[in-house]
């Protein structure tokens, strides 16, 4: 198969500040850190990055601010030759930013949305000739509800794959579910967003129907370490364990896996494949540091399926 893959991918872009300390302070303390990272990131980018280097011709539709962070954000996605004069640069607010103190081997992070919260619904009307020329739309939950909503449902009309990473989780309306025709929770979004607790492969296999009740087609659960499962709406049910690996970061592990299953299925491959190949993105993913600097290349992934 040497079809190329077309994917959109409709995010969030953000700068992740990576402060590292001894230790936190207390509410009103200052205390002195060690070292400071700027780190492209944000789910949409993480996965838009994750796609292209997957050999898929990617398109990122998005907002960033008219500021330093938003150019670098932009030109880390241009060197991954993304196509970006679909990402919306605006006035009125700065580059959404993650920021994250690491201290004591644990963190905590404070999310300001920023520009991402300026990526509307009417921006995708805009961009609909890159919708109209992708493969598949690839949606996350760091933008507005309703343009995911409305991005779903534009390219379903469309006649194109709509895969959902419903990330970070939330509940969401029956409309969105009912326009998934893919949808790759973690384990926990899947508890939420089924509202039943997952404990075993019975009450997983539930959760996974339950979703399928509400109109989404294939349902695929990452389960980190254990792999993933996936449930089909002709009743199919399946898993497919993880691949053993030195694990440096998991940040960014479930952006590569919706990405390489995105690719994979964009190729033509069945479901099972995909997720055999996005196990392997997952899992080579996991072994760098960062999320969009530890995605790997399709030559990487090749090597590692031998
Ligand atoms: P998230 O980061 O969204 O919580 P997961 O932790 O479930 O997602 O990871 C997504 C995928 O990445 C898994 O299904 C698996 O394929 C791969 N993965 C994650 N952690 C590991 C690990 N420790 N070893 C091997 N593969 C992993």
């Amino acid at each position: 198969m040497n079809k190329i893959p077309r994917i959109a991918v409709v995010g969030s872009l953000n700068m992740d500040i990576v402060v590292e300390a001894d230790r936190p302070p207390q509410m009103g303390e200052t205390v002195p850190g060690n070292r400071v990272h700027f780190i492209p990131g944000g789910k949409g980018a993480n996965q838009a990055v994750a796609c292209a280097r997957l050999g898929a011709q990617t398109v990122m539709i998005g907002s960033v601010g008219k500021d330093a962070f938003g150019q670098q954000l932009l030109t880390a996605l241009q060197n991954d030759g993304i196509v970006t004069q679909t990402i919306k640069q605006v006035e009125d607010a700065s580059t959404g930013i993650a920021s994250i103190l690491l201290s004591q081997g644990d963190n905590s992070i404070v999310v300001v949305a920023g520009a991402n919260a300026h990526c509307l619904p009417e921006d995708l009307d805009q961009q609909r000739s890159s919708i109209e020329q992708a493969d598949a739309i690839l949606l996350q939950l760091e933008v507005p509800l309703p343009t995911v909503l409305y991005a779903a449902k534009q390219a379903k009309q469309l006649g194109k794959q709509v895969i959902l990473n419903p990330a970070p989780a939330q509940d969401l309306p029956a409309e969105l579910l009912a326009n998934v025709d893919v949808l790759i929770p973690n384990e926990y979004e899947l508890a939420l967003l089924a509202g039943v607790e997952v404990t075993d492969e019975t009450s997983l296999r539930k959760a996974m129907q339950l979703l399928l009740d509400k109109g989404v087609g294939i349902v695929i659960t990452t389960l980190g370490a254990d792999g993933a499962a996936y449930l089909t709406d002709d009743g199919t049910f399946g898993r497919v364990t993880g691949y053993q690996v030195d694990v440096v970061d998991t940040t960014g592990a479930g952006d590569s896996f919706n990405a390489g299953v995105a690719v994979s299925l964009a190729k033509g491959s069945s479901v099972q494949d995909a997720i055999r190949y996005a196990s392997m993105v997952g899992a080579l993913a996991v072994t760098k540091l960062g999320a969009q600097q530890g995605m790997p290349t399709a030559d990487e992934v090749e090597q590692f399926s031998r």
